[in-house]
């Protein structure tokens, strides 16, 4: 072992408040005490174990030796442009689609977005959160012109704008590369990517839960091509409705090797699954039960010791709720989201919990937990800290 590394296991050592009490996580938390990386089996392993208390102890002790006791969170406001999506029939477990002309379907004309994004004006918003549904008309300019209309109104914010699947659907509908609908994106505005629809990669799930939705592999080469072009995004899993625990290991299996190959994802997020007003909660019977605590949790902790080359590891507090959130501080996380405002997509699945935090109880929440609230921009620089 290199002198470095030995070192680097030293403080990790001290940093492991907790040892595992399951005999079958033994060995695999000497292996992250020696800096090694976690094989498939050792994932599945962890997913397996009851033990919750040893995995956040281990991912915590990983988290707390990248990051110390820092918590990033940020001033953000989402902003869904339009819920017309042409795969409503389809994503069996989305709330917030609607066809064309069914009720409660919208598509904002460019002012409509202008003044919504307007409405947070209250906490200064240093972050727009842009995804929708895949509208068959809107095309790039319409994102350009609204990704530069809010630069313009909004000197200074950042933009981080659609997901891999709008882009592939943009690159369908004007005929052209992905590379090219990423470039008049970058132009416009838009600086990283949110890392959503990429669900589970099963092939088997994703044919059940989003038949006609990117294929795995088309989802990771959008984002292989966005890295290529020095756009930064980020990835995610949909847990908790009909995946195995299989399903999940494979999946950030190939997050991990993208990671090796491009370094482009900044962050991790594991999105629970919330079975309200969709089809798969119907078809389930799960209406009303949500994912539990004890999974939210593990699913974020495991997320952290197995992606070991994604620097953060974030909880999204509007699907896992500010307590849940502010506990997996301890469990590996170092972004707790941010102020987020106006969300829809999740409050139609069902979510509870507010349309937005202010600053001041995002930092309570953090400072609570005994831990550092730093404000970063979308790439993780320190703008201010507590
Ligand atoms: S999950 Fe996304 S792509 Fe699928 S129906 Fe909902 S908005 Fe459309």
């Amino acid at each position: 072992m290199s002198s470095a590394l030995a070192a680097m296991a030293d403080s990790l050592d001290t940093e492991l408040r907790i040892r595992p009490t399951d005999p079958r996580l033994f060995a695999i938390a000497d292996r992250v005490v020696a800096g090694e990386r976690l094989s498939p089996a050792d994932a599945l392993a962890l997913f397996e174990s009851d033990d919750l208390i040893g995995i956040g102890a281990l991912a915590d002790a990983v988290n707390r030796q990248k990051n110390g006791d820092r918590v990033f969170v940020c001033a953000n406001q989402h902003l869904n442009p339009t819920n017309v999506c042409i795969l409503r029939a389809t994503c069996t477990f989305c709330s917030f689609a609607r066809t064309p002309r069914e009720d409660g379907a919208y598509t904002m004309t460019l002012e409509e977005a202008f003044h919504e994004a307007s409405l947070a004006s209250d906490t200064p918003v240093r972050e727009f959160h842009i995804v929708g549904g895949l509208h068959p008309k809107l095309r790039v300019s319409y994102y350009e012109d609204l990704i530069r209309g809010l630069k313009e109104r909004h000197p200074g914010v950042e933009i981080k704008a659609l997901t891999a699947v709008e882009i592939a659907h943009l690159a369908r509908i004007e005929k052209s590369s992905v590379e090219d609908v990423l470039i008049r994106l970058r132009e416009a505005g838009m600086q990283t990517m949110p890392g959503g629809g990429a669900e589970v990669f099963a092939k088997g799930v994703r044919a059940s839960i989003a038949q006609r939705k990117l294929a795995a592999e088309e989802w990771i080469d959008v984002h292989r091509k966005a890295h290529g072009l020095g756009i930064r995004t980020n990835c995610t899993l949909l847990y908790g409705h009909v995946e195995s625990l299989q399903d999940r290991v494979d999946h950030l299996g190939m997050l991990r090797e993208l990671q090796d190959e491009t370094g482009g994802f900044l962050t991790y997020i594991p999105l629970a699954y919330h079975p309200d007003n969709n089809e798969l909660g119907e078809a389930l019977g799960r209406t009303g039960t949500a994912t539990t605590g004890f999974d939210d949790l593990k699913n974020l902790a495991i997320g952290r010791l197995y992606l070991d080359n994604i620097p953060h590891i974030k909880t999204h507090w509007i699907m896992n709720t500010a307590m849940v959130s502010q506990i997996a501080l301890h469990f590996g996380v170092d972004d707790l989201e941010g102020t987020v405002r106006r969300e829809r997509i999740y409050h139609e699945a069902g979510a509870h919990t507010p349309e937005g935090m202010t600053f001041g109880e995002i930092v309570r929440l953090v400072k609570d937990a005994g831990k550092r609230p730093v404000e970063r921009n979308v790439h993780y620089d320190e703008v201010r800290s507590w």
